[in-house]
């Protein structure tokens, strides 16, 4: 999937961030006119820029992005930006209900298996003031919206005005952010927190052992254990909505049960566990060797984990994993988590009876899976 391309840019001093249209009718002033085609348009000052695959043409004084390759991973409606040097990111595709807002690539852990590794550069203030022009831009029905870093606690007081931007204009969208969680350890974040009393916020924080050494060398950061497990408290005493995620690798598995049990016995006030598989991305391919258990191979440290936590009432998933490498009991747990945009199958899978109901894989697992994976038949 096309989520970035490049053209010959001209009259653009700063980034404008506006919905896609190739209906010339739609001279709202605010949409961005898409041109693949010479036929006429005229009025192009109504728009407040123009994508087109054709050449320069002297449209006057109005942003444009020409002679870029190729629009049609465009759809009526999306929200792009366009930057000065010609690149154009899609920042909302109203066709999928997995859209995510990236605030920051900088964090306060550095995890083994990052997908994402964190970047150290200053890209906050960039990438708010582009977030303050794309939600009020964003369809109303928008049923969920992801956010995600690095760390989006890193953005302080911004990261409070994006949340209260967000519940003005998307009141009835469920919000899932990605945190350490490690911010939250201190007083004045979760206060911030409550003032906004975010009903539909859920913070998705993860744990990796029950034992604070081996989180801390999961995270690569000296005390995260204890700062996320403060977090969590904190959190908890102002009823914010929290699901654990659990990455399962060479690292987290031998105690997965212990760290079930910690969770039941110690964090039973959270909303969602869930058990994910690992992503063969970012940091992973060089820290194989420390990471990579063939799913099937934890097989019964899955099952013990959560079934143990099922068994007291707690809500279980299990993300990115493939029904036929696991045992059918863990089926019901089985979710199809991979965004639309980066998910896969193998040719196997093409006679395979559970296709539907199957997650598949990561576009780049495909480099990396289980020696189990077989059509079911
Ligand atoms: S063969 Fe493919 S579709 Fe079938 S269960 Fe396995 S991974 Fe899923």
């Amino acid at each position: 999937m096309i989520l970035k391309t490049k053209g010959i840019s001209s009259n653009i001093i700063s980034p404008i961030v506006g919905r896609v249209t190739r209906m010339p009718s739609n001279n709202d002033g605010v949409s961005i006119l898409l041109v693949d085609d010479d036929a006429g348009v005229s009025y192009f000052d109504r728009y407040s820029g123009v994508l087109s695959s054709l050449g320069y043409r002297e449209i006057g004084n109005i942003p444009q992005v020409h002679s870029i390759p190729d629009l049609n991973h465009l759809s009526e409606g999306d929200i792009v930006v366009i930057n000065a040097d010609g690149v154009i990111n899609t920042l909302y595709r109203v066709n999928s209900n997995h859209n995510s807002i990236l605030v920051t690539e900088r964090c306060n852990s550095n995890c083994l298996m990052c997908s994402q590794p964190p970047k150290d550069k200053n890209d906050i203030e960039y990438l708010s003031a582009i977030h303050e022009q794309l939600i009020p831009l964003i369809p109303k029905d928008c049923i969920e919206l992801g956010i995600t870093g690095g760390e989006p606690t890193l953005l302080g007081s911004r990261f409070f005005k994006l949340l209260e931007l967000i519940k003005v204009h998307l009141p009835e969208t469920e919000i899932h952010c990605l945190t350490n969680g490690r911010t939250f350890a201190w007083n004045n974040m979760v206060r911030e927190l409550e003032k906004l009393n975010y009903q539909k916020l859920m913070l998705g924080i993860p744990i990796y052992s029950d034992y604070h050494a081996i989180h801390d060398y999961v995270v690569q950061a000296k005390d995260a254990f204890n700062q996320t497990i403060r977090g969590l408290y904190n959190l908890a005493e102002i009823g914010q909505r929290i699901e654990l995620r659990i990455v399962l690798h060479k690292q987290t598995v031998p105690r997965l049960t212990k760290l079930a049990k910690y969770i039941y016995k110690n964090l039973p006030f959270v909303e969602h566990v869930a058990f994910m598989g690992l992503e063969y991305i970012g940091y992973t391919p060089h820290n194989i060797n420390k990471l990579w258990i063939d799913p099937f191979d934890y097989n019964n440290d899955l099952e013990e984990a959560v079934e143990y936590l099922s068994s007291f009432g707690m809500n279980v998933s299990i993300y990115n994993s493939q029904l036929c490498v696991m045992p059918e009991n863990l089926w019901q747990y089985a979710r199809k988590s991979i965004s639309d945009w980066k998910n896969e199958y193998l040719p196997e899978c093409q006679q395979c009876t559970m296709l539907n109901e199957c997650g598949g894989l990561f576009t780049w697992n495909l480099k990396k899976y289980s020696t189990h994976i077989k059509a079911l038949t």
